[in-house]
Formats: structure tokens, C-alpha cells, sequence
């Protein structure tokens, strides 16, 4: 992405809509062994790709591993999410995941919608994502963090990126 306006234009050209939501069902050990492939499969597209892993680029896999088998239930289903989403909604894709890796250090930071995060979090992957990482913490009751609140920012979003957040959290809802 060339700036800023390509990349709001682009936002701007991505439809929101409501997909059938994914809600996938396996062991942590099995999501785990989701993201490694896709992992491996995106090494070997791009030799130069590496996770970061707390700002530091990793690409050794038992590594990589070990971060994960760390890492909360919900933020592994959240990426096996977007992996699925990839697999049967590829059009669903719009936007840079590094941009929207930046958006996602800034609302961390400020705590507030900049543009950039609405439209981060305006991305039709990242609405279904959302949702589900929306539901599953609170029935879960686990920790006050930046998932918990996501309701009040799609709220402040609003238009039809709310009203499509919350066609997936009731889906989410009832099946979780
Ligand atoms: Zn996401």
C-alpha cells in the first residue's frame, strides 16, 4: 500500500456484508496445527515472511509452536478464523494485513477509533473474527481486555457494520 488514501479507498471498495459465519470445532493441539500449516505454506510462498512475535521476526516453526501453545484459546480460534475465511470466502480479503496490524497497535494504544481503526475493524473478515472473539470471552468471563469492550467500538462505528457485527454475535451466541 503506496499511503493512506489508497488504502481508505480501498476500505471504501470493500462491500460489508453478512457471510455465513465459521465457528470452527477442534482441540487447541488441532487449531494449533491449523496455523502452523498456513504458516508453512505462507514461508513457502515468500521466503522472506516471518512471524512477529513480540516486534521480533520468527520463522522457526517448533518456535513458533511453543508461542502459540502460550497463547489464549481465543485469539488461536480468531486466527483459525481468518484462515477458513481465506479458504472459503477469498473475496471476503480486501485489505493489507500489515496495515491493519498498525491499526491494531494504535487502538491498543489509544483506546479510541482512529480512522485507520475503523476501518480496520470495518474489514468484513475482521467483523465475523470480532464477533466470535466478542462472544467467547464474555461467556467465558475471561480477563477485561480489548475483546470484552469490542461492542462499544462497533457500536460507535455503527451503520451497517454494526448491524452486521451483530447478525454474527447473535449467531455467535446461540452456538458457542
Ligand atoms: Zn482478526
Amino acid at each position: 500500500m503506496k499511503n493512506y488514501n489508497e488504502y481508505i479507498k480501498l476500505l471504501e471498495s470493500t462491500k460489508v456484508k453478512y457471510y455465513e459465519p465459521i465457528l470452527p470445532k477442534g482441540s487447541k493441539k488441532e487449531f494449533i496445527d491449523i496455523l502452523i500449516k498456513d504458516f508453512e505454506k505462507q514461508l513457502k510462498n515468500d521466503p522472506k515472511f516471518a512471524m512477529y512475535i513480540h516486534d521480533k521476526p520468527v520463522t522457526d516453526v517448533e518456535e513458533i509452536r511453543k508461542f502459540f501453545n502460550s497463547d489464549d484459546i481465543n485469539n488461536i480460534t480468531h486466527e483459525v478464523i481468518h484462515i477458513k475465511q481465506q479458504e472459503k470466502y477469498p473475496k471476503m480479503f480486501g485489505y493489507l494485513l500489515k496495515q491493519a496490524q498498525k491499526d491494531w497497535d494504535e487502538l491498543e494504544k489509544n483506546n479510541n477509533i482512529t480512522k485507520n481503526m475503523r476501518g480496520y475493524l470495518s474489514n468484513p473478515p475482521e467483523i465475523m473474527a470480532y464477533a466470535f472473539s466478542y462472544i467467547y470471552i464474555t461467556k467465558k468471563k475471561i480477563g477485561e481486555d480489548m475483546y470484552g469492550k469490542i461492542d462499544d467500538i462497533y457500536k460507535q462505528i455503527g451503520g451497517e457494520v454494526y448491524d452486521v457485527f451483530k447478525k454474527y454475535v447473535d449467531f455467535y451466541e446461540q452456538n458457542i
